[in-house]
């Protein structure tokens, strides 16, 4: 051993010490010894002083090795110890070893040799010993550290699932509040409709140019605000999952065409043209007409509202698998890519300011989004900003019936940039194959 090593000799016999001392040296171990003859000054010398080992003679004049061992330990001082045993004292050896003695060495074999191996031993074995206690504290304080954590996340997702529940219930309460206001505010809003209807009818009595006027402007409005109240109420419904679908056959084309006619003065009102391409092979669908054409009448009125010039298409074709696909194309404004995602949320809008150019509750596509996902469907959006905007549906001929509860999975971008709801690789590529018929040539996406 290179460096040198300071060694504490207990023992009350001055021959012993001697026979110890002599051997270390002989071995050739550098050391800085000190000896003392009894318990009690080895107890107050190990208290002030730090040591590399101690040999411990078993029998002291004041106290047995054992006591000492122990009152060292209850000190917590730890310090290598090998015990210097009489003829005879094996059996104590074993106990001193569990009191916490690192090796133990019968008088009668001490030898230069046996010693400096005993002296290397104890100081490996202590030094093995300190480095896993070492270790076993640092395991055991990550383990506390670890145990605080998950205390702690614990506690967070307790939090998290209280506020979740609160925010449940205000948001149920929010619909309820949105339900019973629409439904309230309908009935007065269809006597205003019903009664300037019949102000109108000739049979009634004439009015004057004015008055014509502002009755038409009193129905007008009152069009517009029912309509208003019934995207409230519908998405209330939709959000509270108490809206169901009332599938049946019916002609597609038809719905379609009724709608553009119905549709057809918003658009010439705006000198824009409204186009039907149907490319049908069977017409009929089984799904509930009254939101399909729900859909249709949403999508056509964001084209014509969004749109200052140029046309609007509206285009049916079928699907493989089974599928049809109503697509909706305008010439307006368009739509950022960084709002795709955005608009299809409730009461979210690309203009959120109050001085907007384009009125609306921002109801429209949160509640098309919800119809489709009911219907099985999808929806794709593609758009480029002062191009135009197209919003593609796929939905299959035939819904089925177990399917018309509401499902919310988000809307997901594809690849290609565009938006489709219930994303899957089959869409993608759906979605990609109609690139080549939306006729925005610079489309990017
Ligand atoms: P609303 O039309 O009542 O504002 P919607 O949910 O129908 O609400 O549409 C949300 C937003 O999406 C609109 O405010 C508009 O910013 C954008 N948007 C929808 N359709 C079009 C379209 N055809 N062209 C341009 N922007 C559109």
């Amino acid at each position: 051993m290179e460096q040198t090593l300071k060694i504490l000799v207990v023992d009350d016999d001055e021959v012993d010490r001697m026979v110890v001392r002599r051997a270390l040296l002989k071995a050739g171990v550098q050391m800085e010894l000190s000896e003392v003859s009894d318990g009690n000054t080895a107890l107050s010398t190990l208290r002030n002083n730090t040591y590399d080992c101690v040999f411990l003679d078993y029998r002291l004049p004041d106290q047995d090795g054992l006591t000492l061992i122990q009152i060292l330990r209850s000190w917590d001082i730890k310090v290598p110890l090998v015990v210097l045993t009489a003829q005879g004292d094996e059996q104590i050896a074993v106990e001193l070893m569990k009191a916490g003695a690192t090796d133990y060495l019968s008088k009668s074999k001490i030898s230069s040799e046996t010693l400096s191996q005993v002296l290397r031993n104890a100081i490996r074995v202590y030094r093995a010993e300190t480095q896993a206690d070492v270790a076993y504290q640092q395991l055991r304080e990550s383990h506390e550290q670890l145990v605080r954590k998950n205390q702690e996340l614990e506690r967070q997702r307790q939090q998290i699932h209280s506020q979740n529940l609160k925010l449940l219930e205000a948001s149920r309460l929010k619909s309820q509040f949105l339900a019973t206001m629409s439904h309230e505010l309908r009935t007065p809003m269809n006597a205003i409709i019903g009664f300037s209807q019949i102000l109108l009818r000739p049979k009634f009595g004439q009015l004057t140019n004015q008055q014509t006027d502002m009755v038409e402007r009193i129905l007008n409005n009152g069009k517009h605000l029912l309509m208003l109240l019934n995207e409230v109420l519908d998405f209330s419904k939709l959000q509270e999952g108490g809206l169901e679908l009332q599938p049946e056959v019916f002609d597609l084309t038809k719905v379609i065409h009724t709608t553009v006619t119905e549709m057809r003065s918003l658009a010439e009102a705006k000198k824009l043209s409204l186009l039907v391409q149907i490319d049908l092979q069977n017409s009929l669908i089984f799904n509930d007409p009254v939101r399909v054409k729900q859909i249709l009448v949403n999508l056509l009125s964001n084209a014509i509202k969004f749109t200052e010039s140029g046309s609007i298409w509206i285009e049916a074709q079928d699907l493989p698998g089974n599928r049809v696909a109503i697509a909706v194309r305008d010439t307006g404004i368009g739509i950022s890519s960084k709002d795709f995602q955005n608009i299809f949320e409730a009461f979210r809008q690309v203009d959120q300011s109050i001085t907007r150019k384009y009125p609306g509750t921002g109801l429209g596509l949160a509640i098309i989004n919800s119809l489709v996902q009911m219907m099985s469907g999808k929806i794709f959006l593609e758009s480029q900003l002062e191009v135009g905007s197209k919003f593609k549906i796929e939905l299959p001929r035939q819904i089925s019936l177990s399917s018309s509860s509401l499902a919310s999975s988000p809307l997901q971008l594809d690849h290609k940039g565009v938006y489709c709801s219930n994303q899957n690789p089959h869409q993608s590529s759906t979605a990609q194959s109609s690139k080549a018929s939306m006729g925005y040539p610079h489309l990017k996406l």
